[in-house]
């Protein structure tokens, strides 16, 4: 049983059947003149126009990228570099994926300043915060829509009403959300959002930015004049195809799924909750995605409960992909301000509307048998030790863990 749909999905059926054509006969450069480019062009501007429908834009507002990663750098670096001259300041949040937090990086090697907005025991941005952070400098603001490891969704509508009142450039990253709740980029009052195919049922490598008529920014791949010379290189034609089709049917189905899968996980909480002592759910309950929970169980590591979990059959993951093979304590789940030790047992699971085949009794059995197990072996379970001030190697100068 696959668990981990927050950090990717399997292409389904119909957007891979759509796909199909664009690989084999329909295989003209879309910039050409003649019947084969002029039919690639008619599959790219229907799909540009499915991806502007499923968020309130219009088609010339979107680019095709390679992905969300490279929406957020382009979004990010494209404005940055654009408006450097009117101030450096960035406005940011301690818990934004790698492809936002490794650019702002980037740029503060370049000198740029970046603050960022602590966000809370329950993942959530303070507007007060926000505001006390504007200045004069400040160019860009850049807050997530919801977040890929514990699911919480920030305040996007407001923080977008303070940036335009303040005259702010103003980028959310909506990888995470697009498909599970409503992305309408008139209600969010965003300038720039970056989507990604591979999160909703589209293929991987293909992604989308929506940039709002009259905004300017630098691109990152110059050359050939492509997608309005934001994006230079021949379009990835199948890819974009298949996006095109998943934002169709993520749009179709959004109420259907939002009501399926906030059920299983709601079931699934409440389980989890009730079987496991001393077990606990990680960022707000409310605002948050129908199909991801992040749970948090004392004294034991996250890493062993996944493998336990995948000798079941069971995938799942203890956060975000990115992180999950480098061991170290999720920024996240850090910035939460969870004591050390407890940000290393955590356990997400991310839901597809295909879930449904799964018994969560059965599931929720061997979460309560691993948990067990594992805390048998546990110091932290069997003793009251003060592990403050024992250094690892593994975690780092602050773990209590090993
Ligand atoms: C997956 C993800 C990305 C990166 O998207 P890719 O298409 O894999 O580059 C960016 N932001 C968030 C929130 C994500 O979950």
């Amino acid at each position: 049983m696959y668990l981990d749909n927050s950090a990717t999905t399997q292409v389904s059926e119909e957007v891979f059947e759509e796909m199909k054509p664009y690989f084999t006969e329909e295989f003209g450069n879309p910039s050409t003149l003649y019947k084969y480019g002029r039919e690639s062009k008619k599959a790219l501007d229907q799909a540009r126009q499915r991806v502007a429908d499923a968020i309130n834009a219009k088609p010339e507002e979107i680019i095709f990228t390679s992905g969300g990663s490279e929406s957020d750098n382009l979004a990010i670096k494209g404005i940055a570099l654009k408006l450097a001259k009117k101030g450096k300041h960035i406005i940011t949040t301690e818990i934004e994926h790698p492809a936002v937090t490794e650019t702002l990086h980037f740029l503060e090697s370049l000198d740029f300043k970046v603050t960022y907005l602590p966000v809370y025991e329950n993942g959530i941005i303070k507007i007060e915060d926000l505001k006390e952070a504007i200045t004069d400098e400040t160019i860009l603001i850049t807050v997530m829509h919801a977040n890929n490891e514990i699911g919480t969704v920030q305040p996007i509508e407001e923080i977008g009403k303070i940036a335009k009142e303040h005259g702010i450039k103003f980028h959310t990253d909506a990888v995470q959300s697009f498909g599970k709740i409503e992305v309408d980029v008139e209600k969010l009052n965003v300038d720039l959002l970056s989507l990604s195919s591979h999160k909703l049922n589209g293929p991987k490598g293909v992604g989308a930015i929506y940039i709002r008529k009259g905004t300017r920014l630098v691109p990152l791949i110059h050359g050939g004049g492509q997608e309005r010379g934001i994006r230079a290189g021949t379009e990835n034609v199948p890819g974009i195809v298949g996006f095109g089709k998943a934002c169709e049917l993520a749009s179709q189905q959004l109420e259907e799924h939002y009501e399926k899968l906030s059920s299983i996980r709601d079931e699934l909480i409440e389980k989890v909750l009730s079987t496991v002592p001393e077990s606990y759910v990680n960022g707000d309950k409310e605002h948050r995605l129908p199909n991801l929970v992040n749970f948090r169980f004392k004294a034991i590591e996250g890493e062993s409960l996944i493998l336990l979990l995948d000798a079941k059959g069971y995938q799942a993951s203890t956060g975000s992909a990115c992180s999950s093979n480098k061991l170290e304590a999720s920024p996240v789940l850090t910035a939460l301000g969870l004591d050390p030790v407890d940000v290393h047992g955590s356990l997400r699971i991310s839901l597809a509307p295909e879930s449904d085949t799964f018994d969560i009794d059965e599931f929720v059995g061997i979460i309560a048998e691993s948990v067990a197990r594992l805390r048998e072996m546990s110091p932290l379970w069997n003793q009251e030790i003060d592990y403050d001030g024992v250094m690892c190697s593994k975690h780092g100068d602050d773990c209590r863990m090993c």
